[in-house]
């Protein structure tokens, strides 16, 4: 029996909507056995995983030919809250108007695990077996770290991905604009956490008689350093891909920009003429620390005389801990107390065997787009899977119209789809589970 996979896919994300999965405290327990529900009356094979019952994870595997290494799609379907946020239409209705399917987690990403399911569902119903097996893992807590979801599915249940080499996660195969020239940027790496707490100490005393020295002005002299320079610049070879492409089909003026920051000795200077613009490049040429946490001061008449502070440091790939440390030792020009206290390993070796067929569909798909290798600043479930040795790139397509900047409505209100953006996601999809071999995979 055929479907129609537009309907489908539409039905299926308006439902997963109107489940609260709002994490914390995320409950997707309803969420996941619903679709559990839906692939076993399609015939496949099921399991539930999970260490707490009210948050679970689906795996679904579609057996394919063996000729081909299994091909692993996952998802989250936890959102973040929408408290204190206006929205137009009840954010878990899936109210659709305006040409668009509305609500918390459309975007991010329950959006795109109805693309992947429908794509799947469609495939095995017009009796279509894949190359290799097709492993679909739907995960709950993504958004609060993955210890329920993806760190735990890893952790406990690394067989189920025995010889998994590549995945398609979140972030990626949207359509973005850079003047009137189209791209979609395939995420092919992200960096890795690692946070610091420095704890300063000093005289305390009566507020009275101040101190020259002490705790305060030393938290001073950090933030005020950091403010003003820059770690040392990295040219790692993801971003170089990503800015070389970039550069390869936008105009010159952003040929020109890529060309300096590529190169270590005019990249802090051109990030610095760049100003505000410059924003989106700077966590890709450097590792960096973010102060965010200061914790000190009881009392408005007494010195303190211990004050932490508390980093979001973010390491690029093939860098460490350690180095972070000296980096910063060296910014400051001096020996302060620091700790890591806490770093989680991200992917490492970067592997492009699949990206040129991700690449292929998206240019199938819309022929005056540019598919673009993409390093994201920011974390994914993609390190969790990373552990087991799999390439996560991200490619959740979705074509947008120009005008809208949709990537700005992902945690905030009046999230939405455009159907036309959920179709062509479905589609690419398809393209991809149907069309996957290993004559498909490159050697990177
Ligand atoms: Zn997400």
């Amino acid at each position: 029996m055929g479907i129609n996979i537009d309907d489908f896919s539409i039905n299926l994300l308006q439902r997963l909507i109107g489940f609260n999965t709002t994490n914390p405290p995320g409950k997707e327990r309803e969420c996941i056995l619903f679709l559990e529900g839906i692939f076993k009356s399609e015939g496949f094979k099921t399991q539930i995983i999970g260490k707490n019952d009210e948050r679970l994870n689906l795996y679904v595997c579609y057996e394919g030919k063996s000729e081909a290494p299994p091909l692993l799609m996952y998802g989250h379907v936890d959102v973040v809250t929408t408290e204190g946020e206006n929205w137009k239409h009840g954010p878990f209705t899936g109210k659709i108007s305006d040409g668009c399917i509305w609500g918390r987690g459309t975007l991010d990403m329950k959006g795109a695990v109805a693309m992947m399911c429908s794509a799947l569902i469609k495939m095995k119903r017009e009796g279509k077996k894949p190359s290799g097996d097709i492993i679909l893992m739907i995960v709950c807590d993504e958004e609060n770290g993955g210890i329920q979801g993806a760190k735990y599915v890893c952790d406990e249940y690394a067989g189920l991905f025995k010889d998994v080499k590549y995945a398609i996660g979140e972030i990626g195969g949207f359509t973005m604009y850079f003047g009137e020239r189209k791209v979609y940027p395939i995420m092919i790496g992200e960096k890795q956490k690692c946070d610091v707490k420095m704890t300063f100490k000093g005289e305390g005393g009566h507020g009275s008689m101040p101190v020259r020295g002490g705790a305060m002005g030393q938290l001073g002299y950090v933030l005020n350093t950091m403010d003003k320079k820059y770690l040392p610049c990295h040219i790692i070879p993801e971003v170089k891909l990503m800015l070389s492409e970039l550069s390869a089909v936008l105009p010159s003026p952003y040929k020109i920009i890529f060309k300096s920051l590529m190169n270590p000795i005019t990249c802090n200077k051109t990030l610095k003429l760049l100003k505000g613009k410059g924003r989106f490049f700077e966590p890709l040429l450097h590792n960096t620390i973010t102060p965010t946490i200061v914790r000190g001061g009881k009392k408005i008449n007494v010195i303190p005389q211990e004050i932490t502070l508390e980093f979001d440091g973010r390491i690029l790939p093939g860098y460490g801990s350690d180095n972070l440390k000296k980096e910063i030792k060296t910014l400051l020009g001096k020996e302060v107390n620091m700790e890591i206290t806490n770093f989680v390993k991200g992917p490492n070796k970067l592997n492009m065997g699949l990206y040129k067929f991700l690449g292929d569909i998206l240019k199938e798909k819309d022929n005056e787009g540019a598919p673009i290798p993409y390093f994201a600043s920011g974390v994914t479930d993609a390190r969790h899977f990373s552990k087991l040795g799999i390439q996560t790139y991200g490619f959740t397509p979705m074509y947008f119209e120009k005008g809208v900047d949709y990537s700005k409505l992902i945690h905030s209100a009046n999230e939405r789809i455009p159907i036309k953006a959920l179709k062509f996601g479905t589609d690419a999809i398809y393209k991809l589970l149907t069309g996957y071999s290993s004559s498909r995979i490159l050697k990177s």
